[in-house]
């Protein structure tokens, strides 16, 4: 690691964020922050509880109460640009830092600090203009709205891109002029730490941006804490459930963006090499623990053949290493990840599933310290399956064939889940068919990613969630509406 980042670490070390200042947590508890690389504990991270909470808590409510609500919104637009380009000055320590928490490849971390960085652009652009609109009700009156900020948002984040999910949510929530409680997951979250740290530094008042560590208990302290305004949960269904049941007793707004088991249909017809070259991109990027990641592929029958040998040949060659190292692939975030991942392999191939690459973990020399799975691809994956239903989460992808468009959507829509559908078909009547059809918040078609996505909202339909992030659609998840009506007549 670069010396940047080992300073920035060294004082990280059992120290959450609250009221402008880095701090132990008041039990004086810790736990450990383990390298997934090499199972080798790094850092102390402060185990907060509930006190802290209502440190945090207060303080964010003070930053509200000394203005960070009225103040000018083009104030706040320099403060979250300035911050922006703190993150993107920061770039190599941030991106160490979230490499070695999580064990993604270096360059995705690196990614992972310009998307950061691009949330707070995009929403510094957007601070002076959350605009209200005007009612008609005739001679002598006038009426209008005001879209006002909520007070506290609670945001809790899950391990698999804390930087990048949690300034997704961040980002709008200090734009439209709420104060900020974050809490990162125990797996992996130093960075948002750091991040608060640097919003200071960027010159936002203390308080605005809190962050308190720990674990489920920690998140429960807060997600139930009567002092907060709204709540951005981004993690697993179960947890979700609980959280907005304990948003539920207080009356807050939630913001769900849970899980996902989104389907990639191909068809026939599709530029199948492409189609590969996404695929076998799925299980590098963070090892497929991605929401959004279409792992379940679904093809056309007489393209099957072709392109599970394309993307076989693609995955065979993926290098898997340490995060640091910039391999093409790293490890699972922890050991229970990466159990919790071969337990599926291992249902899959009871059902009769067969392993077409990979299927185990990797243990070549250096590997068997940390927790690294074979890139993995499933063939003859049953409908209904466990493997076919359930979110993964780790590197493997899953195969089924269909027969008709009919039958690919009644597949696509076969899950609880909806997050995001892939299609690749150069048919564009075939594409729409199935972008209309599928229950999912966004559809892709012949492409997963795209330069600019900051700017598409984003979010789940049925289980995957509700409430939208990112584009100007996330400011409504954001602000409430004040209606005002003046009768200025004399009637
Ligand atoms: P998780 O639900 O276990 O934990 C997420 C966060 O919630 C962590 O900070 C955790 O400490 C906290 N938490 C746990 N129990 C809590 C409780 N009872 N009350 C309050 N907080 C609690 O999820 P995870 O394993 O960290 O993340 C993986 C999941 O997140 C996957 O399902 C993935 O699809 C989902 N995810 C969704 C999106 C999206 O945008 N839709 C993005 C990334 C990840």
């Amino acid at each position: 690691m670069a010396d940047s980042s080992t300073t920035a670490l060294s004082a990280l070390d059992g120290r959450m964020f609250i009221d402008g200042q880095r701090t132990g947590s008041r039990s004086g508890a810790t736990f450990e922050a383990v390298d997934p690389a090499t199972g080798r504990v790094f850092a102390q991270v402060a185990l907060g509880d509930k006190s802290d909470v209502d440190a945090a808590v207060a303080a964010a409510r003070k930053a509200v109460e000394q203005g960070w609500a009225g103040l000018p919104p083009v104030r706040r637009v320099r403060l979250l640009n300035r911050l922006a380009g703190l993150l993107r000055e920061r770039t190599r320590e941030l991106a160490e830092l979230e490499s070695l928490d999580v064990g993604k490849p270096l360059r995705q971390a690196e990614d992972d600090v310009a998307a950061a960085a691009g949330y707070f652009e995009y929403f510094a652009g957007v601070a002076d203009k959350v605009f209200g609109s005007s009612i008609p009700l005739g001679q002598g009156f006038v009426d209008f709205t005001l879209r006002e900020p909520l007070g506290i948002s609670a945001q809790i984040v899950p391990w698999n891109y804390p930087l990048r999910l949690a300034s997704r949510g961040i980002a709008p929530a200090l734009a439209a002029g709420n104060a900020v409680v974050a809490k990162p997951a125990a797996e992996a979250g130093l960075s948002i730490v750091r991040l608060a740290e640097l919003a200071v530094e960027a010159g936002l008042p203390a308080g605005v941006f809190n962050v308190v560590t720990g674990g489920r208990e920690t998140g429960a302290a807060l997600a139930s804490h009567p002092g907060i305004n709204h709540i951005t949960f981004t993690g697993s269904v179960p947890t979700g459930v609980a959280i907005m049941k304990a948003a539920a007793d207080n009356v807050v707004p939630v913001t769900l963006e849970l899980g996902g088991k989104s389907p990639n249909v191909v068809f026939g017809d599709a530029d199948l090499e492409r189609a590969a070259a996404s695929s076998a991109s799925t299980l590098m990027q963070n090892a497929a623990q991605t929401c959004t990641a279409p792992t379940r592929l679904l093809l056309e029958r007489p393209a099957h053949d072709r392109f599970v040998d394309l993307l076989a040949k693609r995955i065979r060659a993926i290098r898997l290493g340490r995060g640091l190292d910039n391999p093409d692939m790293g490890p699972v975030v922890s050991e229970r990840q990466m159990h919790r991942v071969l337990g599926y392999i291992t249902a899959g191939s009871r059902d009769g599933a067969t392993a077409v690459t990979g299927g185990a973990r990797a243990q070549d020399g250096e590997l068997a310290a940390g927790y690294f799975i074979e890139p993995t691809l499933l063939d003859r994956v049953e409908r209904g399956s466990v493997l076919e239903q359930e979110e993964i989460f780790g590197p493997v992808l899953t195969v089924t064939t269909f027969e008709s468009l009919d039958e690919a959507i009644a597949i696509a829509n076969g899950t609880p889940y909806g997050l995001v559908t892939g299609v690749w078909t150069k048919d564009l009547s075939k594409a729409m068919t199935v972008a209309s059809a599928v229950k999912s918040g966004q559809v892709r078609v012949n492409g997963y990613s795209v330069e600019g996505s900051i700017g598409l909202p984003f979010g789940g339909y049925r289980r995957s969630g509700f409430g939208r992030e990112q584009g100007v659609e996330a400011l409504a998840s954001y602000t409430q509406i004040k209606n005002i009506m003046i009768n200025f007549g004399s009637g």
